[in-house]
């Protein structure tokens, strides 16, 4: 008889950058229960000197990045009731690849996600430069 083990570790949010087909960012994890914010005041911008890759001299809105936002949700009982996921990226994070790298990083292929939604195209949509990397600014 087969088993099926479940993924029992913990999803994770936090924001990236993805350099060289690689990510590099800032994650954390989402408990069920008591979650508090830890990402307070950290941004792409005020972090990047400490994360970026050695001998880089770009600024920190050069490369493609985004951020993923990860809420555990209750029952009205208040139970713990599964995560929705919301993923905010540059339009040209777009590819499975990608995505799948996402996903693998934050570890969001855990059993008690319900819901990932995907917001590529916020400049389109908004009208804003959130999340565009120096390649989109200048298409
Ligand atoms: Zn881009």
């Amino acid at each position: 008889m087969i088993k099926l083990v479940e993924n029992m570790a913990l999803p994770r949010e936090g924001f990236f950058w993805i350099i060289d087909n690689k990510i590099i960012g800032y994650s954390i994890e989402v408990p069920q229960y008591n979650y508090e914010y830890q990402l307070e005041g950290k941004t792409h911008q005020n972090t990047w000197e400490s994360i970026k890759p050695d001998g880089c001299d770009k600024p920190f809105d050069y490369y493609p990045r985004g951020r993923v936002m990860v809420d555990p949700t209750y029952d009205n009982d208040n139970k713990f009731d599964g995560y929705y996921i919301m993923i905010f990226a540059d339009e040209c994070i777009k590819t499975q690849q990608h995505k799948d790298m996402i996903i693998d990083y934050y570890n969001l292929d855990v059993s008690n996600i319900k819901f990932i939604k995907w917001m590529n195209n916020l400049k389109q949509r908004a009208g804003i430069e959130h999340y565009s990397c120096h390649g989109c600014r200048n298409k």
